[in-house]
């Protein structure tokens, strides 16, 4: 089938001035070294979708690197080569272009790493996801400005539909299901039905199991990180990937809860902190596996040590902190000895998991207040009492925050009053410290 074209030049010349100029250089240059530039995939998508995108990426029918070399020699940036692949990546103010060498890859098995061979436009944009992302426009002097549509990727774009691009798509990369379902929560588009079908038939074929590495884990922290969680697990549950990655990993109506609950926990900590929210998000569904379990998908996924401790967020910490202060009546310092430990996901997640006025109150008192409470006083101020630097400092510190905390002193004189009166009662019982 030939590709459709459209002109999109208006488009184009609505783009920032600096951006505009950049298309005008690559134009340029293709020009003097007669290669045949293309604007592809997610950035030429977010463009006709109005999204800014500052990832662009450019193919080259003739040689990428070169043509990325003598860019960099034009515009300054920072050039990055891989020979390897014929690709180069250059970094400019604010923009961060990828450069390829057209070329179509086939894989020796499922799941393997694609082999590179020489080859044309139309063959590399036949390897990639969905059509929304197989679109191109050329920058070359004759083309400036048209849109290519090779797989009929524009109309599915204007119809909000996520489509593969043939039948083995998902078998070659499972990672895509991922991919699939992030484009039809982003933009809230619907997986075409065939699509769906393969990513059924994908998943039942075993192909979530034989993933080995970590490419699955980085598409689903993106995929979390989009931000909308409960149509992300409504998607993971239907299609049984959940299931895949773990035979008892199942959301259990608590944790629906819970999940819906998020944006309120949120809230009740604006402003206050920068939350990641996808880690809140992978607390509560990983809740439910046993340690081996994670232990064994973190070794498949091979991940790094961060995203293990990720991963492995120690629940029974949380759920013993929760009993404590189920209990009530704990004075201050008691709280925030029980707190202060706790990162501030972690801490939503137990307001999360408690749904309890008490433990929202002393929660709150902890982050709005006793986080805050600092010691005015310092070592010095106990030399000048005629002590020597010693295991008693730290001692005495830790005794004036909690008194601090439980509001017996409120400032530095009454520190140092608090000190005295210590060191005082402390010599009493002992000859020396
Ligand atoms: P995002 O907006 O989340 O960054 P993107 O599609 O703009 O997504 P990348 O994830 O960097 O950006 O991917 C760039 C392009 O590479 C995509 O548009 C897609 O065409 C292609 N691509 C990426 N991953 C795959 C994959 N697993 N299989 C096939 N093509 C892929």
């Amino acid at each position: 089938v030939d590709p459709k074209y459209y002109n999109i030049q208006s488009c184009l010349a609505q783009t920032p001035p600096e951006l505009f100029d950049l298309f005008c250089q690559i134009r340029d240059l293709s020009e003097t070294l007669h290669v045949e530039p293309y604007l592809v995939g997610g950035f030429v998508r977010d463009l006709l979708l109005k999204r800014p995108n500052k990832d662009l990426d450019l193919v080259i029918e003739g040689d990428g690197i070169e043509f990325a070399r003598k860019l960099h020699q034009v515009l300054g940036g920072k050039l990055d080569v891989h020979p390897n692949f014929g690709t180069a990546t250059l970094d400019l103010n604010g923009f961060h272009l990828d450069v390829a060498t057209a070329r179509v890859e086939y894989y020796e098995y499922p799941a393997a790493l694609p082999q590179v061979k020489p080859g044309r436009l139309k063959q590399d944009l036949y390897r990639r996801d969905f059509t929304i992302n197989t679109l191109v426009i050329s920058l070359s002097k004759e083309k400036f400005g048209w849109l290519i549509d090779f797989f009929g990727g524009n109309e599915d774009l204007k119809k909000g539909i996520i489509r593969g691009l043939h039948s083995f798509t998902f078998i070659d990369d499972p990672t895509r299901i991922l991919r699939g379902i992030k484009f039809a929560v982003r933009f809230g588009f619907t997986i075409e039905e065939e699509t769906d079908l393969l990513i059924r038939q994908a998943v039942e074929h075993g192909v979530i199991k034989e993933l080995k590495g970590p490419r699955f884990w980085e598409e689903l922290k993106s995929l979390l990180m989009e931000g909308k969680e409960l149509k992300t697990l409504q998607y993971l549950d239907d299609y049984g990937i959940l299931r895949e990655i773990a035979p008892d990993f199942k959301l259990t109506d608590q944790q629906w809860k819970n999940l819906k609950r998020i944006d309120w926990v949120i809230q009740l900590f604006k402003d206050q902190c920068i939350v990641q929210r996808w880690l809140l998000v992978l607390m509560v569904i990983f809740a439910n596996l046993s340690k081996e379990t994670i232990e064994r998908i973190a070794n498949d996924w091979n991940l790094s040590l961060k995203d293990r401790a990720q991963l492995n967020f120690i629940h029974e910490e949380v759920y013993r902190v929760k009993e404590k202060l189920s209990e009530g009546k704990l004075r201050p310092s008691q709280i925030y000895n029980l707190l202060e430990s706790l990162g501030s996901e972690e801490l939503m997640y137990l307001v999360l998991i408690s749904d309890s006025q008490l433990i929202l109150d002393q929660v709150l008192e902890f982050y709005n207040r006793l986080r805050r409470i600092d010691v005015e006083v310092s070592g010095k101020d106990i030399i000048n009492l005629g002590f020597s630097p010693g295991p008693l400092f730290k001692e005495v510190i830790s005794k004036v925050k909690e008194a601090k905390l439980n509001g017996k002193v409120k400032s530095r004189e009454e520190e140092l009053e608090f000190i005295k009166e210590y060191l005082k009662e402390r010599k009493g019982g002992q000859s020396e410290f």
